[in-house]
């Protein structure tokens, strides 16, 4: 059974776009402090680390599919030359309402689950948004938030780095 680590992207990996923007291109990502050493660790952890995200600005027509195809591509070659990688990256380009995969549904979770047999008692969901939270609590694995807010999540931290070393510390309880 595979151990997964499920992350939210904008506010854990990456600096989050200004409110009701969002992050079109290559040059508006910049990564968080530690965040490709925290994904490293919990790569040679020996779990999946898959990416859940809403990016509801494909919906609104202000980026295409494509450009979050650049980004993301961008993103996993900076990683790779740092020794980490995400396993898969699962998006959800709708908009409020209309489907059945943007957190806090979990859509998303379920199509990870199609792919890993995932073992959820020894599984995470990092999030900054209270969506996150729910989302992981309603999928049934362990939650953690990172932006000061607790959300009523099983761990509260301030940085995906604290939130990976929390996970591998529960790991070897
Ligand atoms: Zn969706």
């Amino acid at each position: 059974m595979s151990k997964v680590v499920f992350l939210d992207r904008d506010g854990v990996i990456n600096e989050k776009a200004a409110p009701h923007d969002y992050i079109k291109n290559w040059k508006e990502f910049t990564f968080l402090p530690e965040t490709i050493r925290a994904i490293h660790l919990l790569n040679n952890h020996g779990f999946v680390v898959v990416l859940v995200t809403n990016q509801r600005g494909i919906a609104r027509g202000l980026m295409t599919m494509e450009d979050l195809n650049i980004i993301h591509q961008n993103m996993q070659t900076e990683l790779s030359a740092h020794g980490a990688h995400i396993d898969r990256i699962y998006v959800c380009p709708h908009d409020k309402g209309t489907c059945h995969c943007r957190k806090p549904e979990i859509g998303l979770f379920l199509q990870a689950q199609n792919e890993y047999n995932i073992d959820k008692n020894h599984s995470y969901m990092v999030g900054d948004s209270v969506t996150d939270i729910q989302a992981g609590k309603k999928f049934g694995i362990s939650t953690i938030s990172i932006n000061g807010f607790n959300y009523g999540a099983d761990y509260d931290c301030s940085s995906l780095m604290e939130a990976a070393e929390w996970i591998i510390r529960e790991e070897e309880k």
